[in-house]
């Protein structure tokens, strides 16, 4: 494959802060003593328990099904009791939210997971339903099912693969870590993705600052049909529309999807959920995560079993170094903050942050001066400053107009902003008010 690298509009070059945990290699810990599985940590219908209060589970055990074809299975991380089945403070909306608790016994007690060693002997049709039934979602924070957007329609033709190892949200390096320490499984992943979609080839995309994989993975990969390819740095080159276009000079039209311009994305982990899935028959059950932040005293990667409360976490990082203003699940740009520490790691937890006062924005924010800097840092062609102006004011449908639905939320105009304005939160809110107002418009009168 002879590939040129496209630049993508906008963008912004923050400090990276990956210096704190880059180092940290992925520790294995315990799982908390109480554990929680929302229902609902994926994009699509909220999965349906299978079990009641007080029966013994096991590790590996499906303990919620699927609630419909784009959702996802949920299965336990720890052998242990059912506690309650109840709604708990959940990220990353700090909303309650439906969750299963169990006591963990301690004893890590497990199912019989059923090994593939000659997975890629296995028919494409099989290997989606291993996926499936895993309830891999979209491990890079988007939680989107994974065996959704690898069966695209017939119509779509689909040429590319595309495995993310951008990583570009400041402060993560869960996924730079499992690169350098797994590279197999990215490797592996990617071919079994290739076998289900049926492309020749593969690309496997990390950003210029990890120059330690892209050589590492380049090396493991001579002679196959995964090639790496290396990308500038530049903030968000991980979002998908952005790395489809510095990979193809595609450009994803507004509304549609990778699949219109003959793409599939999917993130690093959960290439390698996708290996360890189909190898070893293990679910989704753990997934690493860093912990990182100037608050906090030794910032660590950490290979977690899911439903893990973060308090746990941060103690095991060695607690706080100075006072935590903010808690954010993801990271600073795209993250969502939280007011508790009583939070489960789920599938789409790529990171926790604690930051010390002085690391946080102020939140009294000023009127627009028309500086511009956000139309220039908009990767998706916006005009943020009209769209917060047009929120601020409640017209929702004028920002649907405006193209508010287009925003992939990555905080470029809210950090160049002199005025502090907090346009992705508005964005965010704004985003929802215009799909209910699109919904309510096609509900029949
Ligand atoms: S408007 Fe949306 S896509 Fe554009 S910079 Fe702001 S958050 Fe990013
Ligand atoms: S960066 Fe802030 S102040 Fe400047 S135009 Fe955009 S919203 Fe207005």
């Amino acid at each position: 494959m002879d590939f040129k690298v496209f630049e993508f509009q906008g963008g912004v070059h923050p400090d990276d802060k990956k210096g704190l945990s880059k180092n940290s290699k992925i520790d294995d810990i315990e799982a908390s003593g109480i554990v929680r599985f929302p229902l609902s940590q994926h994009i699509g219908a909220p999965s349906k328990s299978l079990v009641k209060e007080g029966d013994e589970v096991l590790v590996g055990q499906m303990i919620a099904e699927a609630g419909g074809f784009v959702s996802a299975p949920v299965h336990s991380s720890v052998s242990g009791r059912v506690r309650k089945i109840d709604k708990f403070v959940a990220a990353p909306f700090g909303i309650h939210a439906p969750m299963i608790e169990i006591e963990n016994d301690g004893k890590y007690k497990e199912i019989d997971f059923s090994e593939h060693p000659n997975y890629l002997d296995l028919d494409p049709k099989e290997l989606l339903g291993m996926i499936q039934n895993a309830g891999i979602v979209g491990m890079g924070g988007a939680t989107f099912p994974t065996h959704v957007k690898l069966s695209p329609p017939k119509d779509f033709k689909i040429d590319t693969f595309i495995t993310n190892g951008v990583e570009c949200e400041l402060y993560l390096t869960a996924d730079y870590r499992l690169m350098l320490e797994h590279p197999d499984k990215i490797i592996e992943g990617a071919k079994i993705v290739m076998k289900i979609l049926g492309v020749s080839e593969a690309i496997i995309a990390i950003e210029g600052n990890k120059p330690d994989c892209i050589e590492k993975i380049s090396r493991m990969t001579e002679g196959q049909p995964v090639k790496v390819i290396e990308l500038p740095v530049k903030y968000p080159q991980g979002g998908e529309k952005q790395l489809i276009k510095a990979m193809t000079n595609r450009e994803v039209p507004s509304g549609g999807l990778p699949m219109n311009v003959g793409c599939v994305v999917q993130n690093a982990g959960t290439v390698a959920a996708i290996y360890d899935a189909v190898r070893f028959g293990r679910p989704l059950i753990e997934r690493v995560t860093t912990i990182s932040g100037e608050a906090i005293k030794k910032p660590k990667n950490f290979r977690v079993r899911l439903g893990t409360l973060a308090s746990l976490l941060i103690e095991q990082c060695g607690g706080y170094k100075t006072s935590a203003k903010k808690i954010i699940f993801g990271g600073p740009m795209t993250g969502f903050a939280q007011y508790t520490l009583d939070i489960p790691v789920t599938k789409g937890t790529s990171g926790i942050l604690a930051l010390p006062p002085d690391k946080v924005k102020p939140t009294d924010y000023s009127p627009c001066i028309s500086c511009g800097s956000c139309v220039r840092a908009c990767p998706a062609s916006l005009v943020p400053s009209k769209m917060s102006i047009l929120l601020e004011r409640r017209l929702f449908e004028e920002a649907d107009k405006n193209d508010v639905l287009d925003c992939i939320e990555c905080g470029s105009c809210s950090y160049v902003c002199p005025a502090h304005r907090p346009l992705v939160q508005m964005f965010k809110f704004g985003k929802a008010k215009a799909m209910e107002l699109r919904k309510a418009k096609q509900q029949p009168k």
